[in-house]
């Protein structure tokens, strides 16, 4: 019966046996909205830029199509050459892709290698001699395989630049275009984010004559299932509001975005102090210890991982129960990836983000990100003095106050320094109405 569902629900997407096969034994049930776009385009080989928002499903949406057009028949393949090529702008998210490509591709008989800045060049140059059907790279890397003539690269037929626009931020552009300037003009191109900037489409046009525009929801727009959180709070009291947060609502695994790298490693360091399992991702880490890290988070050995916006793209983490924004991004279109995090997949997710008056220019400038559906909550404890009398930062919120009772006495609450400790019944007044209001909106 639940065959017959996925055979149909999917099989209506004329693909092949095999792949509805491996569908089927990955769990995937029915095409999200965007595979149901996205795959008879591609499938028509099609070029296109393809918006949808975060945790839609855009990875098996382009993966599936192409996969099918290198092997429609799915016979066996005997002679390995390079036929799609994948780029994506960061390292961890180029082993996501790679991580889920791999069961269909094995299926079909086709061989996935993986080339990555930090990964050993002379396997990579051993797992290309020896015939791969199937390459996912960050830019800069597979530029250089190119270039040194270990890819054929006017023989890929498919081409796909994931989190596109995130090329444009990490200064990746010229490598994708002198990419797409070696390839045939006859080759399918397929540029996706969740964020198509008008400088995408500028770049995809320069170099595609014929381009379809996927977009499913409009650019930029956060997901419905995804409830935000804002906490105005005084710069100093950041570290102390975040260990708060994270002990009063018992949160299991959470992602915590700062801007700098620095600062990343500041934060961790607290957490740490105070008792968390915290794992480091940015980019000057190690390319062994971000793997490590990101691993340990994933298999819930971390608690905390604290990222900078290089784990805001794409990155599909299970069970995660909350984003931290402990700053706003340099980039606006980085809050979306942020909290995109998420609420994958129809789920529901939950964002929190921390701001300080310092921060009220930038929050204005997202204001038209956020929209009206970001609820503030003014904790006595942390706001600073400006907010608590103008009361709301955004727009007006009224939240009616209960009479704290004396169970306040037995509120956990967060120092100025971090440690953990029991509040008086003085202090807890405050620590039990926040908490409250935090339990109410928890429950919603
Ligand atoms: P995006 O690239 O749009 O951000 P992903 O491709 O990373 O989204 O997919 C988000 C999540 O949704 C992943 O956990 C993925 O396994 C899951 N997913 C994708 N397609 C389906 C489907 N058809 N049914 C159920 N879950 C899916
Ligand atoms: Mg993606």
């Amino acid at each position: 019966m639940e065959s017959n569902r996925i055979q149909t629900a999917f099989g209506a997407l004329k693909l092949n046996d095999v792949l509805l096969d491996v569908l089927h034994k990955e769990g995937y049930l029915t095409p999200t909205p965007i595979q149901k776009r996205l795959i008879p385009v591609l499938l028509g080989g099609h070029s296109a830029t393809v918006s949808a928002q975060t945790g839609s499903g855009k990875t098996l949406a382009y993966l599936l199509p192409t996969l099918q057009q290198m092997n429609p028949h799915a016979t066996p393949v005997t002679h390995h050459y390079p036929k799609l090529f994948i780029l994506s702008p960061t390292k961890e998210l180029a082993q996501q892709i790679y991580e889920v490509s791999k069961p269909f591709a094995s299926a079909l008989g086709f061989r996935v290698v993986l080339l990555q800045g930090g990964g050993k060049r002379t396997d990579e140059v051993k797992r290309l001699e020896r015939g791969v059907d199937i390459i996912v790279a960050t830019p800069q890397r597979a530029l250089e395989h190119v270039e040194a003539r270990r890819i054929d690269i006017k023989a890929i037929k498919h081409l796909v630049v994931d989190e596109a626009d995130m090329m444009f931020d990490m200064g990746f552009v010229p490598y994708v275009e002198k990419l797409f300037a070696a390839m045939t003009e006859r080759s399918q191109k397929v540029i996706v984010s969740a964020t198509i900037t008008p400088r995408v489409v500028k770049l995809a046009k320069a170099y595609i004559k014929s381009l379809r525009r996927v977009e499913l929801d409009p650019p930029g727009k956060i997901a419905d299932t995804i409830t935000q959180y804002l906490y105005p709070v005084v710069r100093s009291k950041k570290e102390a509001l975040l260990s708060w947060l994270i002990s009063s609502d018992d949160l299991k695994r959470v992602l915590v975005f700062v801007r700098k790298k620095e600062l990343a490693d500041g934060v961790a360091e607290s957490l740490r102090s105070w008792g968390y399992k915290v794992g480091i991702l940015h980019g000057e880490k190690m390319h062994q210890e971000r793997k490590k890290s990101l691993l340990a988070f994933r298999e819930g050995r971390y608690q905390i991982l604290v990222a900078t916006d290089i784990a805001a793209r794409g990155l599909d983490i299970a069970n995660l129960d909350v984003v931290i924004n402990y700053d706003i991004p340099h980039v606006k279109h980085d809050f979306i990836h942020r909290v995109g995090r998420t609420g994958r997949a129809g789920k529901a997710g939950m964002a929190m983000t921390l701001v300080s008056p310092d921060e009220i220019e930038q929050l204005k400038d997202l204001q038209k990100v956020l929209g009206s559906k970001i609820k503030e909550v003014i904790l006595p404890d942390f706001a600073p003095k400006e907010i608590k009398a103008r009361r709301y930062l955004l727009q007006p919120s009224p939240r009616k106050r209960k009479t704290p009772s004396a169970k306040a006495a037995s509120t956990t609450g967060v120092s100025k320094k971090g440690k953990k400790r029991k509040t008086t019944k003085r202090d807890g007044w405050k620590l039990l109405d926040a908490a409250k209001e935090k339990k109410k909106r928890g429950r919603k």
